[in-house]
């Protein structure tokens, strides 16, 4: 075959980001055809029975690695995260019209404003006073009581900071945008009326959005909601009332044996912190770099920082590419550097990147 492993970097990209070596080797062997199928999953029917075992299969693993409870339907939508910023409201402002927001960054603002299209939205705090990095304290009696729902970007990928908190909402449902950090920590999805997650950071490429939604939430839809807005036309039809995006399902499959297989969300999430230890520790002992965020707001999967210098950031940037170290380029509303070390960064490359920023210190410092 193709595939050498000697030519593979550390990609330290927010996304689409590094998958796991093992399960883009599996891919490999399985990409001319798959089992004894006589074909490649790309090219497969999504009504065959045998598309349809690798879908049912991969549902089954999301549900037993997130524990997630009989009373919510899990769905395998397209359209991004971006898509659900319009279709929440769509599906879910149909009580009292009202919805409340915690401004943690531009995709929480995002969804924001996109909601307020559809009804009475309430930001009930923002950190954009300081560059999104930190996540605000709430007051409760800001809340809307009757809200139809509370919206958090529960991981800021571009700023670096995540909720270890949830907001206490009462009955009013919870919903998490997790693109950035699902997958990587155990969660109690009880505590959720709905998740999404575009799938291109933790858990396959882009091109597949997982939902998951208490089933009384569904059913409510807007009149005007288009049919393949509305979370009832996928529920019903088991994902497949339209062509799912097959292959991207099937790599989150092979993303799930492979989580599985190294020990869940516990063992996951002790790698994560073991990996983000590594980073934070070294900015907060280095004299040339710092991390833009502080204290118990600090994201385990995306890890901004600084040196201070707009030059000395670009020299970093570069040199580390030339070293191997893809993609350390922070986005252009924080400037210096982030490093995005989902599941699939492996321990070494984080501590090969220290290495390597220790070395850069010692130069340029
Ligand atoms: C990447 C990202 C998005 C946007 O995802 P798309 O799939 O490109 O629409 C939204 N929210 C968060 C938290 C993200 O990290």
């Amino acid at each position: 075959g193709g595939f050498n492993v000697m030519s593979r970097l550390y990609n330290f990209s927010a996304g689409p980001a590094m998958l796991p070596e093992e399960v883009l080797k599996i891919a490999a062997d399985e990409m001319l055809e798959y089992k004894t199928t006589g074909q490649s999953v790309m090219e497969m029917s999504h009504r065959s029975k045998e598309y349809q075992a690798i879908f049912d299969e991969t549902e089954a693993i999301l549900r037993e690695v997130m524990s997630i409870p009989e009373n919510y339907k899990v769905l395998f939508l397209q359209g991004g995260a971006s898509s659900q910023f319009a279709m929440v409201p769509l599906n879910l402002l149909n009580k009292s019209g009202k919805a409340d927001f915690v401004i943690t960054g531009q995709w929480a603002k995002k969804a924001y404003s996109e909601a307020k299209r559809y009804g009475e939205c309430k930001a009930v705090a923002s950190s954009e006073d300081k560059t999104f990095s930190y996540i605000p304290k709430l007051d409760k009696s800001t809340f809307t009581p009757d809200a139809d729902y509370f919206h958090i970007c529960q991981n800021n990928t571009i700023y670096g900071t995540r909720f270890t908190e949830l907001p206490d909402t009462g009955n009013v449902p919870l919903v998490a945008d997790m693109s950035s950090c699902i997958l990587s920590e155990p969660v109690d999805v009880t505590k959720y009326g709905l998740i999404y997650a575009g799938a291109q950071k933790n858990m396959g490429p882009a091109g597949l959005t997982v939902v998951i939604i208490r089933e009384d939430l569904i059913g409510n839809a807007k009149d005007f909601t288009p049919t393949m807005f509305n979370y009832k036309t996928h529920a019903d039809n088991g994902s497949m009332f339209n062509t799912p995006p097959t292959y991207g399902i099937y790599i989150l499959k092979l993303v799930l044996e492979w989580i599985k297989a190294s020990g869940g969300l516990e063992a996951m999430k002790i790698h994560n912190e073991k990996k983000a230890a590594i980073l934070y520790d070294f900015l907060d002992s280095s004299k040339l770099f710092k991390a833009t965020v502080q204290g118990k707001d600090r994201s385990l999967m995306n890890v901004p920082f600084v040196t201070g210098n707009e030059e000395l950031d670009a020299k970093f940037v570069a040199e580390a590419k030339s070293k191997g170290f893809l993609n350390l380029k922070g986005h252009r509303s924080v400037g210096g550097m982030r490093a995005s070390i989902y599941n699939a960064m492996p321990i070494e490359g984080v501590e090969k990147l220290v290495e390597f920023m220790k070395e850069f210190e010692a130069t340029n410092a």
